[in-house]
């Protein structure tokens, strides 16, 4: 692939919220705090590629997906999309090119979509929005083709139906039908999957598999579930604290894990045989609080292997076989 194929460029991302200050804290002038959710990210997502972003909740995995989107703003760094910047985008462009071409599908089908539309009117809507609709007839035939796109045929009859009348598994497909209907090239999916049962997972992932390989979208998947990471991925980051720890082709992450974090995400993942005793996870605690990130690298209290430079300097991410990066210094040094 060359450069040309790179439709989402994250160079460095930031986001820091800031946190309320309290009136003694202003006046010991002590300095304002930040919850350091995503904390400088790199990567490129290529035409049709699914890059998953793994990791436990609160490492930053969500707020990198709606930053991208601009759904919410970034502190620094540099977002490139189809090879404009977009971090610097004004609202009137974010408008008529991002919201267009990028798309996000949310995790909740419940919450997701209107209650009170009709499953006609939320997959309509984009293009209501956008002025792209002049006739009923029009809006009709759209909404049938994308009916019939994601399965729920015959289109007639969902298009009258309201998201309380479908099941879990025909709502997020209506949500994804929504997302298509400006043609997009770009969708951030956010555990689109986690709330749906089990039986019906792989229908909504082998559909969105048949998206791309029709279509050419390009997916940033956002999981914490590592199985689903492997099934769906094409390349998978491990984030941890708002750090990417690990990347590299998805299988490969998977069955080569490198870094101490992604092997412990590992031995967790559930084995579906009654046989198979549970691998020991080898870290202790819980995340620390994005607020007081710990000094040098981030995973150091948690960490059974570290040594003495743990705690003093962040390793970097690099390459440490083709294609397959990680930031720990077990490999750095190497
Ligand atoms: Fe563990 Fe040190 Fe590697 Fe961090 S850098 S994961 S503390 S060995």
């Amino acid at each position: 692939m060359s450069a040309n194929d790179v439709v989402v460029k994250v160079n460095n991302l930031k986001k820091w919220f800031p946190l309320k200050r309290g009136i003694k804290d202003i006046l010991a002038r002590k300095p304002r705090k930040y919850v350091r959710a995503v904390d400088g990210v790199s990567f490129e997502i290529k035409k049709g590629e699914i890059f998953s972003l793994a990791g436990e909740s609160g490492c930053g995995k969500t707020t990198t997906g709606r930053t991208i989107l601009r759904l919410i703003e970034p502190t620094d760094g540099e977002i490139y999309f189809l090879g404009k910047r977009v971090d610097t985008m004004e609202r009137d462009e974010i408008r008529g090119f991002l919201r267009k071409k990028a798309q996000m599908i949310f995790q909740d089908p419940y919450e997701s979509l209107s209650p009170r539309m009709s499953i006609e009117d939320i997959i309509a809507e984009p293009l209501e929005v956008h002025g792209l609709i002049s006739s009923k007839k029009e809006k009709r035939e759209i909404v049938s083709k994308y009916l019939e796109e994601v399965g729920l045929t015959p289109p007639e009859e969902f298009v009258f139906r309201y998201p309380h009348e479908l099941s879990g598994g025909q709502r997020q497909r209506v949500a994804i039908a929504r997302a298509l209907v400006l043609e997009p090239e770009f969708i951030v999916a956010d555990e689109p999957v986690s709330m749906l049962d089990m039986s019906i997972r792989a229908s909504i992932l082998n559909l969105m598999l048949d998206l791309r390989d029709k279509r050419g979208i390009s997916y940033l998947f956002i999981t914490h579930d590592l199985a689903v990471a492997k099934y769906i991925s094409d390349k998978l980051a491990i984030m941890y604290l708002g750090k990417i720890v690990e990347m590299g082709d998805a299988v490969e992450v998977i069955d080569n894990p490198l870094h101490p974090y992604t092997k412990a995400l590992i031995a967790a993942i559930p084995v579906p045989d009654p046989r198979h005793k549970i691998g020991e996870i080898p870290i202790k605690g819980e995340v620390p609080s994005a607020i007081d990130v710990p000094k040098g690298c981030r995973f150091h209290p948690r960490c059974p292997y570290k040594f003495e430079p743990c705690d003093k300097e962040e390793p970097p991410l690099v390459e440490v076989e083709p294609g397959h990066f990680v930031a720990c210094h077990l490999y750095a040094r190497r």
